[in-house]
């Protein structure tokens, strides 16, 4: 006999991603062949609550500052564990998110998470990496970073990481502003660069995964390679010219347009991101120097333009025999000085 149970029908979220995404998985995951003495009243509860458990990851996060605690609080909230080590002492903040915090790294690898996720800065990562005792993990822990460059990070847990680590390269495309309300449509980015082939780590690799498409982003699966191409041309523009408005201390005006109105909001974005990220999105994207030299000549470009065109009206001016006007008054340079108080 097989009966057909429906054990997650019972509808306890709305949204039209996780429906998708549990039946999907329920697919995977639950498979009954019989059932023929009497169930408990609550089986279907607690056959679902367990499946549920099972999903649920244990993840470590190394590096706790401002994207760390950001990625955190949505892993909290979503039902996982999650674990968290940095250089700096977070006990009392991670405690408000609900984080367990170790101030030992030893004692965060004794943990055995899942998953482990990078989140330092880029220019610490490969010094971090190096001194992490990763031989106290899991012999097959699968290990990600979330750095804003792609190809670095990649190379560096190829040539760093046991064979035996499975190893997947994230960059949400968005941060603690732009993604503070929702994550619906905002880009992730990533690249499954070593996933071994048993069930178990091809699930665990999906499960993470998933903890963003049912946030709602926008999955997009790319190498590291073509993200550091993109990037440099996108997000790398986009913090240098949010970082030069931002330095021009740009306010409100009774008259602000649109388009004024979100030069302001992209400072607003940019403007609370560190300066060792921005030097970072510098210094190891090898196509960002390129893209810097294209927006100085684009900017000569705008000027030249500008002023090619005034130099033109004054010469047109000047020397236009028909226009030259003989009689003309110049202006009295010390009444001028005098006028504009100028000693
Ligand atoms: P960040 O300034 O790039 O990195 C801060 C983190 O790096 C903190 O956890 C800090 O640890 C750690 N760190 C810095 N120097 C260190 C050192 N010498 N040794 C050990 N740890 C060090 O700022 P962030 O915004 O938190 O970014 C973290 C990562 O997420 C970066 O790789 C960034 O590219 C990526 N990311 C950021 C965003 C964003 O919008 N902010 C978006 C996507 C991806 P302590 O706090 O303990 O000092």
């Amino acid at each position: 006999m097989l009966p057909c149970l429906n054990l997650l029908s019972s509808n306890t979220n709305t949204s039209p991603n996780r429906n998708a995404l549990k039946k999907k998985r329920t697919n995977r995951n639950f498979k009954v062949w019989a059932i023929d003495a009497a169930q408990p009243f609550d089986s279907e509860a607690q056959e679902k609550a367990k499946i549920e458990k099972n999903r649920k990851l244990k993840i470590g996060l190394i590096g706790f500052g401002n994207f760390g605690q950001f990625l955190a609080k949505r892993f909290v909230g979503t039902g996982n564990t999650v674990i968290a080590t940095s250089r700096t002492n977070y006990t009392s903040i991670a405690k408000n998110l609900g984080v367990i915090y170790f101030k030992d790294a030893d004692d965060f690898c004794e943990e055995h998470p899942d998953v482990v996720i990078l989140c330092t800065s880029i220019l610490s990562t490969e010094k971090t990496l190096r001194n992490f005792p990763i031989q106290r993990l899991k012999r097959n822990t699968l290990f990600c970073d979330v750095l804003s460059v792609k190809q670095f990070p990649k190379h560096l847990f190829l040539k760093l990481l046991p064979q035996d680590f499975d190893i997947l390269c994230l960059h949400p495309m968005f941060g603690p502003d732009s993604g503070k309300k929702s994550w619906q449509d905002l880009p992730l980015v990533f690249e499954k660069v070593r996933i071994g082939s048993e069930a178990v780590r091809v699930d665990r690799c999906n499960s993470l995964l998933e903890i963003f498409e049912m946030e709602g982003c926008r999955m997009v699966e790319m190498s590291c390679e073509e993200h550091d191409r993109q990037a440099a041309s996108s997000q790398f523009i986009t913090h240098t010219v949010g970082r030069m408005l931002g330095t021009m201390e740009l306010t409100e005006t009774s008259i602000s347009t649109k388009g004024y109105d979100s030069l302001r909001s992209l400072v607003d974005n940019t403007s609370n991101d560190s300066f060792e990220l921005y030097y970072g999105l510098f210094m190891y994207n090898k196509n960002a120097t390129t893209e810097l030299f294209r927006l100085e000549q684009a900017f000569a470009q705008v000027k030249s333009q500008l002023f090619d065109n005034l130099h033109e009206l004054i010469r047109n001016d000047i020397f236009d025999a028909e226009s030259i006007d003989t009689d003309r008054k110049f202006p009295d340079d010390k009444k001028f000085c005098e006028d504009k108080n100028i000693t």
